[in-house]
């Protein structure tokens, strides 16, 4: 460590890391194990932790240590440099919001919720409205505390992918639906379908060992890690102790299997920062963005690759003897690759995922321009579904109320999602460009060598370079859906636009 002010800065981070490593652990705990009646107990203690972590977090030392580096600035790129910009953006976050602000956003978060999940159950727009305006009133008023009044959508973009700006992504999703629509709409009018219920009665305990197979192979360290059931699969914790999360149906299991191997993407990343600045931000995920690269490379490129099934369909007809003798290679790996409309995000396919995105990314976008009023958004989703989907939600329930993320103010999240799966299709092309082999380690069940080159390209850099330049390095080119297009083509075309005679 080059100075004593580093030296002091970097404990500080780390300490308040830590607590805040403590925070999400009682919130794993809670999703995983915690009895039903003990939620009171739970949210006292959530409660405390919270405090102290914000404490040690807001700790003036901090900032008057930021003060004293800033004064004679490190050479860009160098650890000093990097670990000063961001313990700034997160000290700024957090200290120049008024107290007051912070606990009417925190009070309006946990009511939202609630008036949200019950608007959503009824269907009804008009009770969660109010919820939605003055989340986003308090989104702009957050924007302008800390310097972006004029333009607060980039100030959210900004905070979940460093550097991403309203006018990039705008630029990007256009190229993308262009070459997008056409292609799902030529998918929907195949006479080729998925299969649908092929897979019933598949025991939870084998589903669970098989998972824990695949994950493993895929280079999960269970010595530093967990994966246990909840409601809805996530991913938390860090690079020392990384607790991952799926669920269980019997007649579901493809459904457990990619939920494990999303979040394993996850957690591969997570457990891929280097350990000796856990807590700083060369140990911390560039972003968003880069963090849903990293779990859709693996979920869709790797694992739903033929390559990939080479290896395990032997493994998965052994482990649920008899369940698969009635299904061919061919049915089971168009079941892995469906491909459907649904009103439903969380229930669509790696292909016209990115259309819901889109979706959302252009309703953020017009709020914040003024140019769509929260009273209108019904409306303008019916629309934007038709034309971007071609269907229309049976309900807003289905519709503008199906996702949490505006009750909680999360603006300027959905888009990662999307960006996440063009970057992992960029990734993909990089990899095979340096390995034009690497499916062949597939088929053997050997996926060290995709590891290794995700650890050495993206994990080992935390936040040392911002989402588009870390992309620029390790693509040698600029951000762009091109190798998305490309790849969608070339996996779904094949099963679904077979040539005409
Ligand atoms: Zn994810």
């Amino acid at each position: 460590m080059s100075s004593p002010a580093l030296a002091s800065l970097v404990a500080r981070l780390k300490r308040a890391n830590t607590l805040g490593s403590v925070v999400g652990l009682l919130q794993w705990d809670e999703q995983v194990n915690l009895p039903p009646a003990s939620s009171d107990r739970r949210a006292a203690q959530l409660t405390l932790l919270a405090e102290l972590h914000h404490r040690a977090a807001t700790d003036p030392e901090i900032g008057t240590l930021l003060d004293r580096l800033e004064q004679t600035p490190a050479p860009a790129g160098s650890d000093e440099a990097v670990i000063v910009r961001h313990a700034r953006r997160d000290y700024d976050r957090l200290t120049k919001l008024p107290v007051e602000f912070v606990a009417e956003k925190a009070a309006l978060d946990s009511e939202a919720y609630h008036v949200w999940t019950r608007a959503r159950a009824e269907s009804d727009f008009a009770m969660f409205a109010p919820y939605l305006q003055r989340q986003l009133d308090l989104a702009r008023r957050e924007a302008a505390y800390l310097g972006h009044a004029d333009r607060p959508y980039d100030y959210f973009l900004d905070r979940f992918d460093p550097g991403l700006n309203e006018v990039q992504v705008e630029g990007l999703f256009a190229e993308l639906r262009t070459g997008l629509v056409p292609f799902v709409r030529e998918i929907v009018g195949s006479p080729i379908k998925a299969p649908e219920g092929l897979l019933t009665g598949f025991p939870v305990a084998a589903q669970d060992a098989f998972l824990r197979e695949v994950t493993a192979a895929l280079g999960f360290d269970y010595q530093r890690g967990r994966i246990d059931v909840a409601v809805h699969p996530f991913c938390s914790g860090d690079a020392a102790d990384t607790r991952m999360t799926t669920r269980f149906k019997e007649d579901q299991p493809l459904d457990a299997l990619f939920s494990a191997i999303h979040e394993t993407g996850h957690g591969l990343y997570e457990q891929g920062l280097p350990l000796a600045w856990l807590g700083t931000p060369l140990g911390e995920a560039v972003g968003m963005a880069i963090h849903e690269s990293q779990s859709r490379l693996w979920e869709n490129q790797v694992s739903r690759s033929r390559a990939f099934w080479r290896h395990f369909e032997p493994r998965l007809r052994a482990a649920f003897p008899a369940r698969l003798d009635e299904v061919s290679s061919e049915r089971l790996y168009l079941a892995i690759n469906e491909v459907g409309l649904t009103p439903i995000r969380v229930e669509s396919d790696e292909v016209t995922y990115n259309l819901h995105i889109i979706l959302r990314f252009e309703i953020e976008r017009g709020l914040f321009a003024g140019r769509i009023t929260v009273g209108e958004l019904p409306a303008v989703w019916r629309r934007l579904s038709q034309e971007l989907l071609g269907l229309e939600p049976a309900n807003d329930g289905q519709g503008v109320l199906q996702d949490v993320h505006w009750s909680g103010g999360a603006f300027g999240y959905f888009p990662s999602y999307c960006l996440g799966n063009m970057i992992a299709a960029q990734l993909w092309v990089a990899v095979r460009r340096a390995m034009p082999d690497l499916e062949e380690d597939f088929a053997r069940g050997d996926f060290t060598r995709l590891l290794a080159w995700l650890r050495s390209s993206i994990h080992q850099h935390g936040k040392r370079f911002d989402t588009r330049e870390l992309v620029r390095r390790v693509a040698g080119e600029e951000l762009s859906p091109r190798h998305l297009l490309d790849y969608l083509r070339e996996r779904y075309a094949p099963l679904y636009l077979p040539p005409k005679r």
